[in-house]
């Protein structure tokens, strides 16, 4: 699974990533967190982050961009990530767009959480406070001062990604202003429904392929036993796909539908027809569409009769 976790500082990010670690055997790639590093460790780009980080401003595009292009080539990311804090501007992610793109990778969701800015502040308070008790040493950007400016940052540059994942529907929002549990609670539950979606498409890919695979042999072996029974699999399977579905709803349309009714009547007689193994005219045509190889079995059977 390839997450992007989108929300103003404070807003849980972290949290709900380090949840999502455990669930999915994910690896959470902080822009922030590897920054702080690099300033710690005195590296170039440390040097190069650490006053624009103290504050409130955003490290350069391609500085970011950098660090996590070669991040996601490392092997504990090849099951999957979430990134946390990136990207953080729209040429960042049209940046991660291209990356994902040349790997062949594809972004699942992007989780916004949506808090009221109001309650920011307090929870960075609060943040700040724990990580006192703990003993922990406290973010140099957690101050007031810095916190609004890291709120500005935020709707100027990082928000208009909300209009640009939205627009490529990987948009999905939670409410941040619940518990943590219900914030987590709310997460996994889109992420189950996105990938149940998944499933059941690649699911239905799958069986529109198979008609035709299973017709392949039936080409070859021509009038054989082997090929009759092939392309009558083909046909009764592209008929409960196609035909049934609709023949359900068709019980269930109101009169103003009536053409479409008989017509879907039609089908459904058809797709009974051809379940039963009869031939007609009717049912060649449908073995035709079903599967070109199938329905050219089915043709050159009947002729011989
Ligand atoms: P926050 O808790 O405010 O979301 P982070 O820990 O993610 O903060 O990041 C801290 C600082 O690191 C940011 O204020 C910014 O200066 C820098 N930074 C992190 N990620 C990015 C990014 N993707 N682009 C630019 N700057 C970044």
């Amino acid at each position: 699974m390839r997450l992007i976790l989108l929300g103003p500082p404070g807003a849980g990010k972290g949290t709900q990533a380090q949840r999502l670690v455990h669930k999915h055997g994910i690896v959470q790639l902080s822009t922030g967190e590897m920054l702080r590093a690099a300033v710690a460790a005195g590296t170039p780009i440390g040097l190069k982050a650490k006053d624009i980080m103290a504050s409130g401003a955003l490290v350069p595009d391609e500085v970011v961009v950098g660090i996590i292009a070669d991040r996601i080539e490392e092997a504990d990311a090849k099951k999957g990530f979430i990134l946390d804090g990136f990207p953080r501007t729209v040429p960042q992610a049209a940046a991660l767009d291209e990356l994902l793109k040349k790997k062949h990778l594809k972004l699942d969701a992007v989780v916004e959480l949506r808090v009221n800015e109001s309650a920011l502040l307090e929870r960075v308070e609060t943040r700040v406070a724990q990580m006192r008790e703990r003993g922990e040493e406290v973010r140099i950007d957690d101050t007031p001062e810095v916190l609004s400016k890291r709120l500005a940052s935020y709707r100027a540059q990082t928000e208009p990604l909300v209009h640009y994942y939205s627009e490529k529907r990987k948009l999905i929002t939670v409410d941040g202003m619940m518990t943590i549990e219900q914030v987590t609670a709310a997460i996994n539950r889109v992420l189950a429904a996105l990938e149940a979606d998944s499933a059941a498409r690649a699911e239905k890919k799958a069986a529109a392929r198979k008609p035709a695979k299973a017709s392949k042999p039936a080409g070859k072996a021509k009038g054989t036993t082997a090929a009759k029974k092939a392309a009558k699999k083909a046909t009764r399977k592209a008929a409960k796909k196609t035909v049934k579905p609709a023949a359900r709803k068709a019980k269930k349309a109101s009169k103003p539908a009536g053409k479409a009714v008989k017509g879907r009547k039609k089908t459904a007689v058809k797709a009974k027809s051809r379940a039963a193994g009869t031939r007609t005219a009717k049912t060649r045509k449908v073995a035709k569409k079903a599967t070109k190889k199938g329905a050219k079995a089915v043709k050159r059977l009947t002729k011989r009769r």
